[in-house]
């Protein structure tokens, strides 16, 4: 498909020498599921629909909560006891017409999380519980399909990339305990900022992968916002790994 857009909207992107025209094409006709519209998954779509992603999933659940607000920038007062789902896509395509939105407001499970991931190129993992990262890590296993996987809490974030046809380490590779499901980002304090920062760079991870640039494969970023670090650390493929090995 070529862009039948207003190219004036990417021109600034288009300057960049390994994006181009070409580059960004590549933007236009890819898809991207983003699991989770809170607070990483809020900046990751918004920066996917500014860059052009032509077909962008979302898939939350949820509904909006007034204590959601300090860090999940897609929703306002107005939108409190909302589903979250329909109000980003909403928010996201008036942002940028070109995009289209498709969303899922389901609870992600086993059943359904391979039938969704198989129509994407890459899946954004940005939920706020271990339950689903460790679903959502198996289906792009399962699916083939990259995933990128960030994570908050207090003043630190995470994130890594997992490649399941390059055959990299997983996310059970680096938490391969699951803690209680009662483990939720409720149970913590989060900063809006450092959600921002990570969700962000999720966003930025997906767009490379989708130019065929270099990715935090086997490795994970440690982004702590208090002390102004970035760490970046190898992740080793565990043997006794259920998922990846
Ligand atoms: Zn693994």
């Amino acid at each position: 498909m070529q862009i039948q857009v207003d190219i004036e909207r990417y021109k600034r992107q288009v300057l960049i020498e390994t994006i181009g025209k070409h580059g960004q094409q590549k933007l236009f006709n890819a898809r991207v599921l983003v699991c989770g519209a809170g607070g990483l998954g809020g900046p990751a779509l918004a920066y996917l629909t500014a860059a052009g992603i032509g077909n962008i999933g979302l898939c939350d659940f949820d509904v909006v909560e007034s204590s959601n607000l300090n860090r999940q920038i897609l929703y306002n007062y107005a939108d409190i006891k909302k589903q979250k789902a329909p109000v980003a896509k909403k928010r996201l395509e008036k942002f940028n017409p070109d995009v289209k939105v498709e969303i899922y407001s389901e609870k992600l499970i086993e059943k359904n999380a391979n039938d969704i991931f198989k129509n994407y190129d890459v899946v954004i993992d940005a939920v706020d519980n271990f339950q689903s990262r460790y679903l959502i890590n198996a289906a792009a296993y399962e699916t083939s399909v990259p995933l990128i996987c960030g994570a908050v809490c207090e003043f630190e974030g995470i994130l890594t990339a997992i490649i399941p046809k390059e055959n990299t380490s997983c996310f059970q590779c680096i938490y391969p305990e699951k803690p209680s499901a009662e483990f939720t980002s409720k149970t913590f304090g989060i900063l809006g900022a450092i959600a921002g920062v990570i969700g962000s760079m999720q966003a930025l991870e997906a767009i490379k992968l989708i130019l065929g640039m270099h990715c935090l494969k086997n490795k994970i970023l440690i982004f702590n916002g208090a002390e102004n670090t970035y760490r970046i650390r190898t992740i080793s493929k565990r043997k006794d790994c259920p998922i990846c090995i």
